[in-house]
């Protein structure tokens, strides 16, 4: 396929794909499929080879939020069953950290529900940070607390974060549907105060919240130019009790076509699967790690993943290698800029409404009851 053969090329050349060939992806059939796929893998072996880097999430305080972010189990008035607690005390964190790390997690994922941060909530990170890098120097870690502000990115540098997470999640001309306690352009903010600090900006998407195909290529083109070190794709996880819990328009064979695209216009950036992989990819989890390299280990924020040893087995099976510590993860050209920009990162080597197609499996959503906030021991 032409199109396919185009991409590949500008993929290898770190060249971006137009909006139309990006949206040509998503339109692809099911006949297609395995061609999508195999064009995207050559893009992402270019960039990453066989390895995918594994991330472990550790929830540090769970529910109770005061946003409206409708995708969200963690939202204000949401209903659903969620694990809701303040937040974990340092070495409490850091046991879940170690645990996700002893499972092969090569960067561990610090995240609290909430708007954004306070003086003290950033000092208590700091604090997990420290608690963290004292059983282990040299984890990564990334930080998602919500919006920041002045200040904050360079307190979290300087205690020893590597990365901060803040997400797009969706178009900027959609995201009044999804949230309206704060807009898009907040969100931006906060991705470039962190990178302004030298934080690795880490900021990605949902998809299947009803968005057109367009609104997904206009976020991933609006995280390519806010030149992101990675990519989180999430796929919806309805959660029963929120306002988004019969959304169930994914089907497999779009979440790779979503996959792929995001990797044509991100080829040398980290893309992992993030939430919603084992209840969308379902079996087709394998394929997307010929596009990804990178998922989440283990556990997510609020819901419970497939097993850990699950993951590592599927890919081994696959094909494919755990990243180990010493690699690096990002090409040559992202680590130098990563470096300029005073992050600390890598030094070492390291178009018209989607229609539903999908059918409803909230069977395959299980709310977390274990690791982080219980006394049960993660899942890693
Ligand atoms: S701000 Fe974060 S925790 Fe709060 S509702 Fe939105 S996504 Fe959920």
């Amino acid at each position: 396929m032409d199109l396919l053969n185009t991409l590949v090329d500008k993929g290898l050349r770190r060249e971006t794909p137009t909006r139309a060939e990006a949206l040509a992806v998503l339109a692809t059939g099911d006949d297609d499929l395995l061609d999508v796929v195999a064009a995207a893998g050559k893009v992402r072996r270019h960039w990453f080879g066989r390895r995918v880097k594994l991330n472990y999430l550790v929830n540090l305080k769970s529910g109770l939020c005061p946003e409206d972010c409708s995708y969200c189990s963690q939202r204000l008035g949401s209903k659903a069953e969620v694990l809701t607690y303040t937040w974990l005390k340092p070495e409490q964190a850091a046991a879940a950290a170690e645990a996700g790390v002893a499972g092969g997690a090569k960067r561990v994922c610090l995240v609290a529900s909430g708007r954004g941060p306070t003086g003290r909530d950033v000092e208590r990170v700091a604090d997990t940070i420290a608690a963290i890098k004292d059983r282990d120097a040299d984890v990564e870690i990334c930080v998602c607390l919500g919006l920041l502000s002045d200040g904050q990115a360079a307190r979290l540098r300087e205690a020893g974060a590597h990365a901060y997470n803040h997400n797009l999640n969706t178009a900027e001309a959609v995201y009044g549907d999804i949230c309206t306690t704060h807009g898009f352009a907040d969100r931006v903010d906060t991705v470039q105060r962190a990178r302004a600090e030298g934080l690795s900006a880490c900021s990605g998407l949902i998809a299947g919240m009803g968005e057109t195909d367009q609104d997904l290529v206009d976020v991933v083109f609006a995280l390519r130019e806010l030149d992101v070190d990675s990519v989180p794709v999430n796929f919806l996880i309805p959660f029963q009790g929120t306002p988004m819990a019969d959304e169930w328009a994914l089907t497999p064979q779009r979440c790779l076509r979503i996959l792929a695209m995001v990797r044509f216009v991100c080829p040398d950036i980290e893309v992992r699967i993030a939430g919603g992989r084992e209840i969308h990819l379902r079996t087709l989890q394998p394929l997307a790690l010929h596009i990804a390299n990178a998922i989440f280990l283990g556990d997510y924020l609020t819901s419970e993943g497939q097993a850990g040893k699950a993951d590592l087995d599927m890919i081994a099976d696959a094909g494919f290698e755990v990243e180990e510590r010493g690699a690096a993860t990002l090409p040559e050209h992202r680590r130098d800029a990563v470096a300029a920009a005073g992050g600390a990162l890598e030094r070492d080597g390291d178009g018209g409404r989607q229609e539903a197609a999908g059918s409803a499996r909230a069977d395959l959503v299980a709310v977390r009851r274990r690791g982080a906030g219980t006394d049960l021991p993660p899942n890693a």
